[in-house]
């Protein structure tokens, strides 16, 4: 795996140069990106993208008051609701939950909010056992790796990578069939189940009139985990809430739908409560953190749409730069592909710590086209991008090049000028057979190591335009 530490390009050189990954990225997006197209297909019904943006802009608009009643609602349910405004107050918070109830081990389904704050490892410093049963999420855990999909933890690892990962640790004799695979990991996970004093979730949505915890999954992993152990722990972000219960079934969907093809998930599990005397299993203690960490600074921030999210994945996997450099390339970040170029720097203390996530992108517009909430991601990040040059984190080579650009381009006059300046100097640099350039002089050469810079036409398009055009009345501009 490459070093998500690494400065931003080494870490994008290494992922071009592994060959394995980018294998294993083709298979995987293209398998993705395909089977959300037939469902949506399926479906053909493009309200129904306007109806979700309905749903959680109406969520972040009126966010006070839905989490209020959310809180009052799951305290009538009979759950504990934790407030923390950043990472360290929530991995607080789980932790003393668990030293209340001498929890030993812990399952948890998969959250990428307790990823984002790093919950196994603050529960990992006292000494507590922390078990990912989601598959995916299992086998990065073995692996020591982070996850580079925010939907699929495991998509830049090939059967054959798996394979050997559960032949080292768990004793799986050699094979790459998926059954065995799978068999393999659910008789160890079974153990761990029934051995866990505490359950940790995260929630996909929300829902403030009941007062409920929603998970998606396929794996069934998130029902045991809320209902198996005796304390439950939801930790969600203040975002996620919905207003009311048929909001989040049409969420549910349109999450499946964008995220792996299906018409529904395998599970949806719907927590609202702990245990109660007529209730046949259940938690004794059911917790809920309600998590910030940046959320409410992100509308401050002027991008509330990015809250709009609801971690389908679908941008990610048609989006030709993760589709080359993966997940790790984004650093070490819970989210990657255009959901997470945005949303890593608008999260951090400090947007510039991450300067080169909102570069990541060629603005194809695929992500904004496939987003089932409407999000512009490519005027998002274009606006983080200006966001970035004004805070300065741009070179001087950078600002004097673009700001002599745009002097260039404002005026034809000075734009024919350039052209022509431009097209006597590149005759003194070394050309290929085709003509066009190989070299230019540094720090441009940085740009010709994976391209080629043409040969300028002999007759310019202005020139072209005007002798068609002569006779017809019709006249470039000046
Ligand atoms: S930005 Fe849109 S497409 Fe991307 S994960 Fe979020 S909801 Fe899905």
């Amino acid at each position: 795996m490459l070093d998500v530490h690494a400065p931003f390009e080494s870490r994008v050189t290494q992922a071009l140069a592994d060959d394995h990954l980018r294998t294993a990225l083709d298979r995987a997006t293209t398998r993705l990106a395909e089977r959300r197209d037939l469902a949506v297909a399926a479906v053909d019904n493009p309200a129904l993208r306007h109806e979700v943006r309905a749903i959680r802009q109406f969520a972040i608009t009126h966010l006070p008051d839905m989490l209020q009643q959310l809180e009052t609602n799951l305290i009538a349910n009979g759950c504990q609701v934790h407030w923390a405004r950043n990472a360290a107050e929530a991995n607080d918070i789980v932790r003393d939950i668990a030293r209340r109830h001498g929890v030993r081990r812990v399952v948890k389904s998969k959250s990428m909010l307790t990823e984002e704050i790093g919950l196994n490892e603050a529960l990992e410093t006292d000494g507590i056992e922390v078990v990912e049963t989601d598959l995916g999420e299992y086998i990065i855990q073995l692996a020591h790796e982070p996850p580079s999909h925010i939907l699929a933890p495991v998509i830049h690892k090939r059967a054959e990578d798996i394979s050997d990962l559960f032949q080292r640790e768990l004793g799986m004799p050699p094979t790459t069939d998926p059954g065995v695979m799978c068999a393999t990991a659910r008789q160890e996970l079974r153990r761990k189940f029934l051995q866990a004093d505490m359950g940790i979730s995260g929630g996909n949505f929300a829902i403030a009139e009941t007062g409920t915890i929603c998970i998606i999954t396929n794996e069934g992993n998130g029902r045991m985990v809320t209902s198996m152990p005796r304390v439950h722990v939801a930790v969600v972000g203040i975002e996620k809430v919905v207003p009311r219960v048929e909001d989040a079934f049409l969420l549910w969907q349109a999450t499946t739908r964008n995220a792996t093809g299906q018409a529904v998930s395998v599970y949806f599990a719907m927590c609202s409560g702990p245990r109660r005397p007529d209730h046949a299993d259940g938690p004794q203690e059911m917790h809920v953190v309600l998590l910030d960490n940046g959320r409410s600074r992100i509308i401050d921030r002027g991008y509330p749409d990015v809250l709009l999210c609801i971690r389908c994945g679908a941008c990610v996997d048609v989006c030709p730069v993760y589709r080359e450099i993966g997940g790790h390339a984004y650093g070490a970040t819970a989210y990657s592909g255009p959901i997470g170029a945005v949303l890593t720097p608008l999260l951090a203390d400090d947007p510039t710590s991450v300067c080169e996530l909102p570069f990541a992108s060629s603005l194809c517009g695929a992500c904004g086209e496939v987003c089932p909430a409407e999000i512009d991601l490519p005027r998002i990040l274009l606006d983080l991008r200006s966001d970035m040059v004004n805070a300065g984190t741009s070179s001087v080579l950078e600002r004097v090049a673009f700001t002599s650009y745009a002097t260039g381009m404002q005026k034809p006059w000075r734009y024919r000028a350039l052209v022509v300046v431009a097209r006597w100097a590149t005759k003194l640099l070394p050309r290929n057979g085709s003509g066009g350039l190989t070299k230019l002089l540094p720090p441009l050469n940085a740009w010709m190591r994976t391209r080629v810079f043409p040969r300028f036409a002999r007759r310019s398009f202005r020139r072209l335009w005007r002798k068609r055009s002569s006779g017809r009345g019709i006249e470039p501009s000046r």
